[in-house]
């Protein structure tokens, strides 16, 4: 679905870390605001736009069962993190005109809808943005692998993982100044050698679907348009 010229419909994971802008907690709203006015650039050119956001910024089921909580009520509270942050990009995006609809795996009646893979499809064709909370709504899964499937279900043309890194080095580039960022990937090397570029969860996922996956650094102003437009940015995963 790649070699395409031009995406229609694609699926965008942002890090729960990058809605925290300098701060390590939380949330900015000028962040919030910058990548409104970025997603809305792609609506303006006419991409569909399925969204992933995660939690991290806020609670991660990992760190709190290191603390002594219990895996899966961490798990819980991680899920109902990244619909809290869900509803503050919906909240920017409306602010900036764009029609937005959050879609929670975990019912909240009143707050945000739940997620209907139909309903979803008939938001995206309207050219709305959806946003896909509450990760997959089952523990031991991370949003990366919400990310994937719901990219596969709702038939996205790739998926997009936005990092604060360029994309994905054969070392770490933050440690190894001769780190050599690759352009593409197999599903395999990616897996072989480790590279960390999702949890294997995730990548299986894709590579069972053959769902392209790119990384690239949102950091940057202008990045979101830039990645769409030209092939050569970041680091792309596919069969
Ligand atoms: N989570 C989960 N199931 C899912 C997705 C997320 O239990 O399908 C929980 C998990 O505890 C995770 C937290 O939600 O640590 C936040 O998601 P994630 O760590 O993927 O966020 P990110 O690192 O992308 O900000």
């Amino acid at each position: 679905a790649d070699s395409t010229n031009k995406y229609k419909r694609i699926l965008l994971k942002l890090s729960g870390e990058a809605l925290a802008g300098s701060k390590s907690f939380g949330i900015d709203p000028a962040v919030l605001d910058r990548m409104a006015i970025e997603i809305g650039q792609l609506v303006g050119i006419g991409i569909q736009i399925g969204l992933v956001i995660g939690g991290g910024n806020l609670f991660r089921g990992k760190e709190l069962s290191d603390a002594g909580l219990d895996r899966v009520s961490g798990d819980h509270m991680g899920m109902l993190a990244t619909v809290m942050n869900a509803i503050a990009m919906r909240d920017a995006l409306e602010r900036s005109n764009i029609a937005t609809v959050v879609m929670s795996s975990i019912s909240m009646t009143g707050v945000v809808d739940d997620y209907d893979r139909r309903k979803a499809m008939r938001h995206l064709s309207k050219g709305e943005v959806v946003i896909f909370a509450a990760g997959t709504g089952n523990p031991f899964f991370t949003t990366d692998s919400a990310a994937c499937l719901r990219g596969i279900e709702i038939d996205a043309d790739v998926v997009f993982k936005a990092t604060n890194v360029d994309g994905v080095y054969d070392s770490d580039p933050r440690k190894n100044p001769k780190a050599v960022r690759y352009e593409q990937l197999t599903y395999n090397e990616a897996l072989e050698k480790k590279l960390g570029v999702m949890d294997l969860t995730a990548i299986c996922l894709v590579r069972d679907h053959n769902m392209p996956v790119r990384v690239f650094n949102m950091n940057e102003p202008g990045a979101l348009v830039k990645v769409i437009t030209d092939r050569s940015v970041g680091t792309t995963m596919l069969e």
